[in-house]
């Protein structure tokens, strides 16, 4: 397992018990969509696996070592596992798309030939190459989708995570970015997806885990889940 959440529990300032014991475990170049309602507990998840959040109790493991919480453990979770929020605006902050994407590879200690490369590589894979001197606040919404998760890749993630990737997408947006979580998952990075999208997670996952009031129900393959076997 690369990333593992064990008996997670998170409760926010106001008392909101969000997660309540979630456990779940992430293999190595899997596609899993976590399915749920609004409210579930699917971006807090998202959050504790990447090291934004801190759990209130529980454990996040990385290579089967619990996460430390230490500055150094934490730069090591986050440049392991990449999250892409769900509004690309709370995650864009540089003028240009070049910016924008070699923030995380920059901030990682690499020379500015290494990140350079690392750039490159993600526009290509999300195919943004020709974007790259634009300024990030004149694309469509689609297109900054794309380059939220570019710069994620950036940082070479072996999980990469997403809310909702598919929100706001039209039916073509869909289709590409299905298409490149395909194959980033044929490249070896875990691709874990919250989302409502049925159609995405019967067409994409692996493996699927229903998430209610903050806890899996159901961990099975989208063709056992929905019923086709
Ligand atoms: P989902 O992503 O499945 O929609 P969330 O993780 O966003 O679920 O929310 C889980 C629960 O935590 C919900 O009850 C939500 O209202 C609550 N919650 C989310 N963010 C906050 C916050 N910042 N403060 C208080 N409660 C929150
Ligand atoms: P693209 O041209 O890359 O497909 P668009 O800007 O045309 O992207 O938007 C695609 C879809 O996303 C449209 O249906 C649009 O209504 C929707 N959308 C645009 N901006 C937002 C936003 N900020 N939040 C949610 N949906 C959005």
């Amino acid at each position: 397992m690369i990333l593992e959440a064990r008996d997670l529990e998170y409760r926010y300032e106001d008392g909101t018990l969000a997660l309540d014991r979630a456990s779940l475990a992430i293999r190595g170049h899997e596609k899993l969509a976590i399915l749920g309602a609004n409210g579930a507990g699917k971006s807090t998840l998202l959050s504790l696996l990447n090291g934004s959040l801190r759990p209130s109790a529980g454990k996040v493991l990385l290579n089967g070592g619990p996460v430390a919480y230490s500055r150094k453990a934490l730069t090591e979770l986050r440049s392991q596992v990449g999250l892409v929020l769900q509004d690309p605006d709370d995650q864009l902050f540089a003028a240009t798309v070049f910016e924008d994407v070699s923030f995380g590879p920059l901030n990682l200690g690499l020379s500015v030939a290494e990140a350079r490369v690392r750039v490159s590589d993600a526009l290509d894979a999300i195919g943004i190459a020709p974007l790259s001197h634009r300024p990030t606040h004149l694309l469509s919404f689609g297109q900054r989708k794309r380059v939220a998760i570019a710069g994620v890749l950036a940082m070479s993630p072996s999980v990469l995570l997403l809310d909702e990737p598919t929100a706001g997408l039209d039916p073509a947006g869909v289709e590409d970015l299905t298409e490149t979580l395909h194959a980033l998952a044929a490249q070896g990075v875990a691709v874990v997806v919250a989302t409502h999208d049925m159609d995405m997670t019967y067409a994409w996952a692996d493996r699927v885990a229903v998430f209610a009031k903050g806890k899996i129900l159901i961990e099975d393959t989208p063709d056992k889940l929905f019923g086709m076997e």
